[in-house]
């Protein structure tokens, strides 16, 4: 009997599914791009776009270019410049071997500060989500939950969790965290709610394992990974331990149905010619998650009704999420300043005063968001567990910046890039042999700015204002890792407020 066999005979059937995809694995660390692109196409994922089932998404249009954005996340590690190599690799003393950033647990601050740099590198290179953060800020947070519940409460969850991320760092995998639940009814509990599977649940007790139903939206990376490491929606309370449910699953389990989210003028990335794609290479795109009725081994589970952890975990990981979006918001807040500059060259504007300030004022909001995720980094400490985390006042106040300065980032760009941002004619004019002198002859601006290079840039700035890109830049930046009034609560709570008061009392001689 092979060791496969055997190991199959213990497990039981139910396990078959899960041994078999470890054991297949890739069995590979620091893969480039292409050879992501290739594993994440074995795994045959299928999902639901526009009405249609798609078996080959590696092909489709609207999914390629946000597989082409993960793949950065691979190629970084095997980068030109030494310095870029060394942002992305790092050794892990978990798998005891050299693995890639996006997989590693946090040993230090100064592994928080080279997360949020790598972050602004690869935000700068796509311009778009790159999606691989969440897994990486998931594991961070359950690899010290897990520790502080099993001291507090006896169970095994971090060892299970330490075996299944040994794993994922050995094959450098891409881990989707999923953990925004729909919610229904905003204003009841998980138990009050109609349809209980509005927040993810188990529905059934196996000797083996858990059956979970529910669903997981806003899942950016999802089609594009090869696990998902699911986390509670927020804390439950009593009567709610079937909510309070971490585990891990591949992608490609049966049960998982993906439903393809539409995100503006995402259809242009379907058109050819690719001018009015805006990002002609890099992409985002949105996945209903829908699991009914998936099987989880008991090894792929790192809490089951705990109930204050679940609390605890989603507090890490919205911290840690926060902390990201200090880096990569950042990072395309680069190409949009870029490109708004580039514009005002084209434009013959570029040395006009007052466009000279708007960029300075662009350039200061956008530093002003690495600074937050540099400070919430550089002033982290470490957990009982031993991984390091954030200052989480301070990734709160970089998350609440980050609501707002890529707004009047887009606001400023917008000012100087001009009306014709919103009204130019399409890539097929263009190419008309009738209409395309016409548009040239007449988008022609200052000397020696070619119309259709100028066309371009516009582009741009229309995807990451107005356009699919907007999605990631404005959208995501107001309600991911939580809306403003979630970092809001923290901030109040981590505010030290009596401490204020006291300084003030001590100066004052106030009693
Ligand atoms: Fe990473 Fe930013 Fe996308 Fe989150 S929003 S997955 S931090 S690129």
């Amino acid at each position: 009997m092979t060791p496969v066999v055997t190991l199959l005979s213990r497990a039981g059937v139910n396990s078959f599914y899960f041994i078999s995809r470890i054991v297949k694995g890739h069995g590979m660390t620091l893969k480039t791009g292409r050879e992501y692109q290739q594993s994440i196409e074995q795994l045959a994922l299928e999902a639901h776009v526009m009405g249609r089932t798609e078996t080959h998404l590696a092909d489709h249009g609207l999914v390629q270019p946000s597989r082409a954005a993960v793949a950065v996340t691979y190629d970084g590690a095997h980068a030109k410049d030494a310095a870029t190599r060394a942002l992305f690799r790092v050794h892990s003393p978990l798998c005891k071997e050299e693995v890639n950033r996006f997989t590693h647990l946090h040993r230090s601050t100064d592994d928080l500060v080279k997360k949020v740099t790598m972050q602004r590198y690869c935000g700068h290179t796509t311009g778009c989500c790159f999606q691989r953060c969440v897994g990486m800020d998931a594991a961070n947070a359950v690899y010290s939950t897990t520790f502080d519940c099993d001291a507090a409460t006896g169970t095994d969850y971090h060892a299970r969790f330490n075996a299944y991320w040994t794993m994922i760092q050995k094959d450098d995998l891409v881990v989707d965290g999923a953990m925004t639940d729909p919610k229904g009814d905003r204003g009841k509990r998980p138990r009050d709610q109609k349809d209980p599977d509005l927040f993810l649940r188990v529905v059934d007790r196996k000797p083996e394992g858990v059956v979970v139903c529910g669903a997981k939206l806003h899942q950016t990376g999802m089609l594009n990974a090869h696990e998902v490491l699911v986390m509670p929606t927020m804390g439950m309370r009593e009567g709610e331990a079937d909510w309070a449910i971490c585990f891990a699953v591949p992608t490609n389990t049966p049960g998982i149905r993906y439903i393809y989210g539409r995100q503006t003028s995402d259809t242009r990335k379907l058109e050819t010619p690719s001018l009015d794609m805006g990002n002609p290479r890099y992409g985002g795109q949105e996945v209903m998650t829908v699991f009914d009725h998936v099987f989880v081994p008991h090894e792929r589970i790192f809490l089951n009704g705990e109930l204050p952890y679940s609390g605890r975990l989603v507090e890490r990981f919205a911290a840690y999420h926060r902390q990201s979006y200090g880096g990569c918001k950042v990072g395309v807040g680069d190409v949009l300043i870029g490109a708004t500059a580039l514009i005002a060259c084209m434009n013959g504007v570029a040395q006009a005063s007052h466009i000279k300030d708007k960029l300075v004022e662009m350039i200061h909001l956008n530093e002003t968001l690495f600074a937050c995720g540099i400070a919430c980094s550089a002033m982290g400490h470490a957990t009982a567990a031993g991984n390091f985390e954030i200052d989480m006042l301070l990734a709160n106040v970089c998350k609440l910046n980050v609501t707002r300065f890529p707004y009047e980032l887009a606001r400023l760009a917008t000012d100087i890039a001009g009306g014709l941002l919103g009204t130019m004619p399409s890539a097929h004019d263009l190419e008309d042999p009738v209409t395309g002198p016409y548009i040239k002859k007449y988008l022609a601006a200052a000397e020696g700015a070619d119309p259709v290079d100028r066309i371009k840039v516009l582009r741009l700035i229309e995807n990451l204002v107005a356009g699919s890109g907007a999605v990631a830049y404005l959208i995501e930046s107001m309600h991911g890792a939580g809306p403003p009034m979630a970092q809001r609560i923290m901030i109040g709570r981590q505010g030290r407020l009596e401490e204020k008061m006291a300084h003030v009392r001590t100066l004052l001689k106030i009693p």
